[in-house]
């Protein structure tokens, strides 16, 4: 099974959304295998944000990711990298999907409520920059046998 990268922003927190946002994951059927709050270092948004560090909005960008501590969680289940990406909804979230997570709770480019990883390559780079070996659980529930069928697991 895939495992991908989410963080409840700080648009979420201000606005008493991690619940909100962790529940859609739930719901959906995927396995919550590590969690934690945190707060972003100028270091670590860097890293995370490379891509976009030359970019003219970027000092906005990170400011915004440092104004609360943000939830920072691992999801498992297959294909759980399209799957978390496709409930998150593109960047614009006036642009994005009614149903995502971003299309139902947001009206912004910057404040989006949520991150995930957009590959399982960056998936993996990602979790490994957050999280350490020990912060995960491998478990089962007792539903995990209503989520797939035999032959999708
Ligand atoms: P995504 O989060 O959908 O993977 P990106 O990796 O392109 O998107 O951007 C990372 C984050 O940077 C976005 O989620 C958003 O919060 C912010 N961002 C991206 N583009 C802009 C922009 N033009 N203006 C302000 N913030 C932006």
């Amino acid at each position: 099974m895939e495992r991908t990268f989410v963080i409840v922003k700080p648009s979420a927190v201000n606005r008493q959304l991690i619940g909100e946002v962790i529940s859609r994951f739930e719901r959906k059927g995927l396995r919550l295998v590590a969690m934690k709050m945190t707060q972003l270092s100028d270091e670590i948004l860097h890293e995370h944000y490379n891509h976009l560090v030359n970019k003219p909005f970027f000092p906005k960008l990170k400011a915004a990711m440092q104004a609360t501590p943000v939830v920072i969680c691992c999801w498992e289940g297959v294909d759980c990298v399209n799957v978390v990406r496709t409930m998150c909804g593109t960047t614009n979230s006036r642009m994005a999907d009614a149903g995502t997570i971003r299309g139902d709770l947001s009206m912004s480019m910057q404040e989006n409520i949520v991150h995930s990883s957009d590959s399982l390559e960056s998936a993996a780079v990602e979790l490994n920059r957050f999280f350490k070996p020990e912060d995960y659980f491998n478990y089962t529930r007792t539903i995990d046998t209503a989520i797939y069928s035999s032959d999708e697991i």
